[in-house]
């Protein structure tokens, strides 16, 4: 029979908030995630056929670089419909390289499943999203996969999602296994039921949809009948004493008639998604999504336990004028600013689709998007009509008129020169097709801003030919658009196009885009870590100017001096609450308005703007000269310094004077002064109170008992690494959590596993493995992995992230400029 209509009749698109699923898939890379979501997307009747990543015809790995790796490197987001609900559904991309795509990802979703390969169990970079994503407060369920495969292990991974993971769980499914007397083995052909007491019995290499769904009362011709039904009510029961702790309807009832069986299920399954929101206990699946087993209950397991957008946290929301109320109401949503009128996306992914062109993926946090509405780009201050607006049917977008408060949806827009960049916000009227009658607040509000880390490798781009010139920086354009990690400059000296990002693989998958999937024409350079510069000693003020025979009244003159500083501004005291004339420029600079640095004619113009007196009748708003000013003195600070001609990173810039004509209508020369003035600054230095920066990473290595002394050896003597800590592997933060998590593992109940019986052991989740923890300079890290691998035997691991830039030594330094 037909698993929907056994079990759910016919299908239904759900409108309703409390039908819509936001959520995302999270695992190690070829844990199975874009084969489960093409499954997904298959039995909701999306798609007619079932695609396969080893044959790279799979939905939602669509660029040609990622089928041909057979990875997912763009998220991609896909609208599922699933017995009357809406599961919006973002693919993320694995590898560490792109944990910033994941990051962002996961700020927009409400809900993930975690997918496990059965044999892996939980396995390094599942920890670390796992992490990520209990960070940010969003549950999750646990899917199982491969439990076809030969060494699958169903109990081990169990008890490795509780002692890894460190959370309390409900096995809401096991899996069942028919023997096969020839070859003496034992084949996954189903899924038992444990709240239901069903078996969902699979016909093998068939594609999943019809389903023999058998009372376990009748399941009496199976041989082993009675260990099912063993298991059930064991685990029955320890799901409903788990789920007492959350809904007394439960122990009322079992009090009632003292039998596990009897507690109704819708009740269970209310009070499994209460504690599954909360955080406090993961529902677990498992399934072969390759054999097409096991994927429809985790379906059902998304839209019963995980939560629709009324039920989500609140996103953060950021206004440079004032503090923003936000509020989430179980039936309308979320209200920001408790405008009812307010409209506010965010612009989460921005993707080229094969035939769609450019196309923005948005979430709608609050009130109602329309079609051909006028938005403010809050990023940008654009204001701009947003033409179509689609919904994603399977993975085909299909046009709308609007879209709802916590939908996602997509925005094609074509208008010149206009452009919404992954991570931008919108905002609009919702009545009036426009961002008019909004407050001043609204119209700069940001949703969820996210930290981009700096860039630390780059590569150069060289055009084939000068013809290809125009090709190569609108593919760059559209590559920018779509990762905002990745970041592009022209090298002044050399004329090169630099392109920088977050790691050697993630350049390699950037360039490999440009190069075959948007038909860019270049040269492509040797990866190189990207070094900044930096100065050791504070400049004294120079002063520049300039009469400008354009303009009679008055003349344009800078005077500035540069200093530096090390760690974060925040921590320099620099930057108090009161200091209102400090900003923080890329690359850690910072500016700093020394007070009354303005002409006098401009200071009388805002005391009297601001009595109320007179117009601000000037060409130019005082915002906007303060922007020319601070873009001029970034566009300088990259010029390059002295050392090896590469920007500056950390300095302070003091803006002590600065001068414009009264009769100004442009300030260009303003700028080339600026110039001017810092490379002269520059100038007063000798090659000593100069030196580069480097960027240093927060290193984590996952080591056997026996390999520990080796691998903290190489750390510290061959890669400059101070070690800080060597801790159990368990134990990431807190040794109280180990325990609990260690002792409820060694006692949760579990089905009977042919894999235990196979092994004739219990398999411990307890590795005694050990995490060393260092600080090394990036450059010291490169070609880790080899290394790490051989002196382990294959078996260490490890993950780092960037932690900030460091000035190099001049030991290090001869050592570097030498490379
Ligand atoms: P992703 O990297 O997490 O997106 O994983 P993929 O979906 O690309 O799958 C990685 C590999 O595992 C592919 O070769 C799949 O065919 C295979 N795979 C996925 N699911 C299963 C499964 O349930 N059983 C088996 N045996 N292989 C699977
Ligand atoms: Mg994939």
């Amino acid at each position: 029979m037909n698993f929907q209509i056994a079990r759910f009749g016919s299908r239904l698109f759900g409108t309703g908030l409390d039908k819509i699923r936001n959520i995302g898939i999270i695992a190690h890379i070829d844990a199975g995630k874009t084969t489960t979501t093409e499954r997904m997307l298959y039995y909701s009747g999306s798609i007619s056929k079932l695609g396969d990543v080893d044959q790279g015809d799979t939905v939602t790995d669509y660029l040609e670089t990622e089928r041909n790796r057979g990875i997912t490197i763009q998220s991609a987001a896909v609208t599922i419909p699933w017995n009357k609900y809406k599961i919006n559904l973002i693919d993320t991309p694995g590898h560490s390289d792109f944990t910033f795509e994941v990051i962002r990802s996961l700020r927009v979703l409400d809900g993930v499943v975690t997918i496990l390969d059965a044999v892996a169990g939980v396995e390094a970079q599942t920890e670390k999203v796992w992490k990520q994503a209990k960070d940010m407060n969003i549950p999750s369920i646990v899917y199982i996969n491969k439990m076809d495969r030969d060494g699958a292990n169903f109990n081990m991974t169990v008890r490795q999602i509780v002692s890894k993971l460190a959370t309390r769980v409900v096995l809401c499914n096991i899996p069942y296994f028919v023997n096969d007397l020839k070859t003496q083995s034992h084949r996954f052909v189903g899924v038992v039921d444990i709240f239901e007491g069903t078996l969902l019995k699979y016909h093998e290499n068939d594609d999943g949809n019809d389903v023999q769904v058998i009372p376990l009362n009748e399941l009496s011709e199976f041989k082993d009948s009675e260990q099912v039904n063993q298991d059930v009510m064991k685990l029955r029961e320890a799901a409903i004493e788990t789920l007492g702790e959350f809904d007394d309807r439960i122990v009322d009832s079992y009090l009632e008639t003292e039998d596990y069986m009897k507690v109704p299920t819708y009740i269970l399954h209310e009070a499994l998604a209460k504690a599954t929101i909360s955080q406090d206990v993961v529902p677990i699946f498992c399934g072969s999504s390759f054999k097409n087993i096991g994927v429809q209950p985790l379906m059902d397991g998304v839209s019963l336990y995980l939560p629709n957008p009324g039920e989500a946290q609140k996103p953060s929301v950021y206004s440079p004028v004032a503090s923003v109320p936000v509020k989430i109401d179980p039936k309308s949503g979320c209200l920001i600013n408790n405008n009812k009128n307010l409209c506010v996306a965010f612009a989460f992914k921005v993707i080229t689709h094969p035939t769609r062109g450019l196309l923005t993926f948005v979430r709608v946090y609050s009130g109602i998007l329309k079609s051909n509405s006028k938005v403010i780009n809050t990023q940008t201050g654009d204001k701009f009509n947003i033409g179509k607006l689609m919904v994603m049917h399977g993975d085909k977008p299909h046009d709308v008129d609007q879209l709802g408060v916590g939908n996602i949806g997509v925005i094609s827009i074509n208008v010149e020169n206009k452009r919404i960049s992954t991570g931008d916000t919108l905002v609009c009227h919702t009545l009036k097709k426009s961002a008019d009658g909004l407050h001043k607040n609204e119209k700069r509000l940001k949703l969820l801003p996210i930290e981009v880390p700096p860039p630390m490798f780059s590569v150069s781009l060289q055009p084939m030919t000068a013809g290809d010139r125009r090709g190569l920086d609108q593919s760059l354009n559209t590559l920018l658009m779509e990762d905002p990690s990745l970041h592009v400059h022209v090298d002044e000296d050399s004329g090169q196009t630099i392109l920088s990002g977050m790691g050697e693989l993630h350049l390699d998958i950037a360039t490999t885009r440009l190069r075959d999937d948007l038909g860019a024409r270049m040269e492509i350079g040797k990866v190189m870590i990207n070094y900044k510069e930096t100065i050791l000693k504070p400049t004294t003020p120079v002063a520049k100017s300039i009469e400008d025979s354009a303009f009679k009244k008055g003349h344009f003159e800078i005077t500035l001096s540069l200093d530096s500083f090390q760690g974060k501004p925040e921590d320099t005291g620099l930057i108090r609450k009161d200091s209102e004339g400090a900003v923080l420029l890329n690359d850690n600079n910072l500016v700093i308005f020394e007070q009354d640095c303005e002409p006098d004619f401009i200071l009388e113009r805002v005391k009297r703007v601001s009595r109320g007196d007179q117009d601000w009748d000037l060409p130019m708003t005082m915002e906007n000269i303060q922007n020319t000013i601070l873009s001029s003195i970034a566009a300088s600070l990259q010029v390059g310094g002295p050392v090896a001609g590469l920007s500056m990173h950390s300095m302070i810039v003091r803006v002590h004077k600065w001068e414009i004509p009264q009769d100004f209508d442009k300030i260009s020369s303003l700028v080339t002064l600026i110039r001017q003035a810092i490379s002269t600054s520059i100038g007063q230095l000798s090659e000593k109170q100069t030196t580069l920066m480097e960027p240093i990473m927060d290193v984590a290595v996952h080591v056997g008992d026996s390999d520990l002394g080796t691998v903290s050896q190489d750390l510290s003597t061959a890669r400059a690494a101070q070690v800080h800590s060597i801790d159990d592997e368990l134990d990431s933060t807190s040794s109280e959590k180990l325990y609990w998590a260690k002792d409820l593992a060694e006692n949760i109940p579990l089905p009977q596993d042919p894999a235990d019986l196979a092994s004739g052991r219990h398999s411990s989740p307890i590795s005694g493995r050990k995490v060393v923890k260092a600080i090394t300079p990036l450059r010291e890290m490169m070609g880790y992995l080899p290394k790490l691998k051989s002196l382990t035997r294959g078996h260490g691991s490890y993950d780092m992230v960037y932690s900030g830039m460091q000035r190099v030594s001049p030991e290090r330094l001869k050592v570097i400029l030498d490379e």
